[in-house]
């Protein structure tokens, strides 16, 4: 076969330690896929994590988080067949 189908993942990782648990982006995400947790990072706030599944890229928690460096949204561009073929990092 010679057209392979691209299929666009998304996953996304917050730092703990770059969160101040205000929850814009928990409420920002329309799939609702992240969450706050109950462990305090070092400055004793409750930080969002990701729960590992349902992302579809929207970036609407990068543009509603007020922390620099706490959300960074990862692509993976992967084969019909699986093969994964990238990574990019979107933060900036
Ligand atoms: S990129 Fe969009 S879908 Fe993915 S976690 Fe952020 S707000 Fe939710
Ligand atoms: S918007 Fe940013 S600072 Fe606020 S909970 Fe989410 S990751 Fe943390």
């Amino acid at each position: 076969m010679t057209d392979k189908k691209k299929v666009k993942k998304y996953f996304v990782k917050i730092e703990p330690d770059e969160c101040k648990g205000c929850e814009r982006c928990v409420n920002a995400c329309p799939k609702a896929v992240l969450k706050m947790g109950t462990e305090l990072n070092f400055m004793g706030f409750p930080f969002a994590y990701y729960v590992g599944a349902g992302c579809v890229g929207c970036s609407a928690c990068f543009y509603n988080c007020p922390e620099p460096g706490a959300v960074t949204i990862f692509e993976v561009s992967d084969d019909a067949d699986g093969d994964s073929e990238k990574e990019e990092d979107e933060e900036d």
